[in-house]
């Protein structure tokens, strides 16, 4: 029975990659109707930051990557986070030293190179100290560190489900540190102590991993346990050259969020980095999660890194804003409408309707519908356009007529406004687009509007449109 878990550090944030992550980690347990575990890895207590493990849980949940088994949900392996299992490390650490496959280690020089790889094996003479003396030294009271016993001859061969076999010499593989002189575990090996009591079946993770990959396998098999299926992710990049990192100002999860994009977009555009469908399925772009859990599998996932190109993610967002029920739309545009239109004479709803087709991104509504809530200042210029045969004196023909005529008309619907402008323009014997145009302009004060003048005069209201109509006379 498949087990798979999303083992982050608390980091303060999501990042794209450790998101597509969860979200791979997830659709290989809801795919195979497995068990999709949430742990948290806080070995490395100095890097702690605070509220980093409710953006974790924010963050799974408002993705729908829900976990079966986790420290809030509890699960028959508990506890699940890795701070409050620290007795468990050591005592594997020591089984492992008996069997022959790590060491105490007394030099000083560990206590600067705890978690550093690049202590010299081949130098160290604890490592082939007799157990009994080095338990003799414990019992004494000195300070050590358990070392990882590499082989010093031969090779390791490991298979990743994406990148396949690899093989790597033992002598470049370093005694890693798997228990620190406090007594903590170092973070590979946690990692792997855990997976292996949880019962995982497939450790997704980072491709920045592979290289200790061989060291993980080490373990398992110096235990004795069950090698899990590894799948590593290629990055998840910036431009060909660079990783997409925080520091250097690539968006999270949450950054992602406050510039406007869906959820349902992300983890759409983000399971299409590192994954594609194949088959029938090959032409398809738009994916529900749940679409995504049946069609998901190892055999699509790629080795080579993908980019993150923000356009793309862009266009996915605006088939989602498209694709949502009128009513969902208003309820997440009505904040960014409110932004900028406090009008209460005016309603979010209305102008909701007229952007849902237009919009690429919440965080763009705001400039475009700012005019509702005052008339910009706008250059007369605007009243000149070659395609409706407008200029300054007919455009004041125009309003000089749709000004009286909009003051009359008994119902201010929509289909009344237009009915009235186009019986007008007939009257006036000019094409629709000449009398719309000004009175487009005038109203709204600038060239591009979601929506065009009847929707706007509608949803400004008559007084509105008068007072701004006659504006436009001046
Ligand atoms: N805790 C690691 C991280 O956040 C995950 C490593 C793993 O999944 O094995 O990068």
């Amino acid at each position: 029975k498949v087990r798979t878990r999303f083992a982050p550090s608390p980091t303060g944030y999501m990042h794209v990659g450790n998101l597509r992550t969860a979200l791979y980690t997830w659709l290989i347990a809801r795919n195979a109707g497995g068990t999709f575990i949430l742990r948290i890895e806080d070995t490395d207590q100095g890097r702690l930051v605070e509220g980093a493990t409710d953006v974790i849980y924010r963050t799974l949940a408002e993705c729908g990557l829900d976990h079966d088994e986790g420290p809030d949900v509890g699960g028959p392996v508990a506890p699940y986070i890795q701070s409050q299992r620290r007795d468990t490390y050591g005592k594997y650490a020591r089984l492992l030293a008996e069997k022959g496959h790590a060491y105490y280690c007394f030099c000083e020089k560990c206590e600067s190179e705890e978690d550093s790889g690049d202590f010299a094996r081949a130098a160290d003479p604890c490592r082939d100290l007799p157990l009994e003396e080095a338990l003799a030294r414990v019992e004494a009271g000195e300070p050590y560190v358990i070392r990882q016993k590499i082989p010093q001859e031969g090779s390791t061969t490991f298979h990743d489900a994406i990148f396949g076999d690899i093989t790597v010499e033992n002598k470049t593989l370093d005694d890693q540190v798997l228990l620190k002189r406090d007594g903590l575990p170092t973070y590979n090996f946690a990692n792997v102590i855990d997976d292996h009591l949880m019962g995982i079946t497939h450790v997704v993770r980072g491709s920045e991993y592979l290289s200790s990959a061989p060291k993980y396998d080490l373990l398992y098999r110096a235990f004795g346990w069950d090698v899990p299926v590894y799948v590593h992710c290629s990055p998840v990049m910036r431009d060909a050259q660079n990783k997409m990192s925080k520091r250097h100002g690539d968006p999270s999860y949450e950054d992602l969020r406050a510039q406007g994009f869906l959820t349902e977009a992300i983890l759409n555009y983000v399971a299409l980095l590192g994954w594609s469908p194949r088959g029938d399925i090959a032409e398809q772009e738009v994916f529900s999660l749940q679409e995504l859990a049946k069609a998901f599998d190892l055999a699509g996932m790629s080795k080579s890194p993908a980019i993150f190109d923000i356009e793309k993610l862009t266009h996915f967002n605006a088939i989602y804003l498209r694709a949502m029920a009128p009513e969902a739309f208003a309820d997440v545009a009505r904040p960014y409408i409110r932004q900028a239109v406090q009008r209460e004479d005016i309603s979010a709803d209305d102008i909701a309707a007229l952007l849902q087709a237009r919009c690429e991104k919440l965080t763009d509504i705001p400039e475009k519908v700012d005019f509702f809530q005052a008339l910009p200042e706008y250059d007369a210029e605007l009243f000149t356009n070659k395609k409706s045969k407008t200029n300054a004196e007919v455009s004041k023909a125009m309003l000089e007529a749709a000004i009286p005529m909009l003051r009359q008309l008994p119902d201010w619907t929509q289909d009344a406004i237009h009915d009235g402008l186009v019986e007008l323009a007939a009257k006036l014997e000019v094409k629709n687009a000449t009398l719309m145009w000004p009175v487009r302009i005038a109203a709204a004060g600038k060239a591009v509007t979601p929506g065009g003048a009847v929707e706007i005069c509608r949803i400004l209201g008559r007084e509105e449109t008068l007072k701004r109509l006659e504006l436009g006379l001046e």
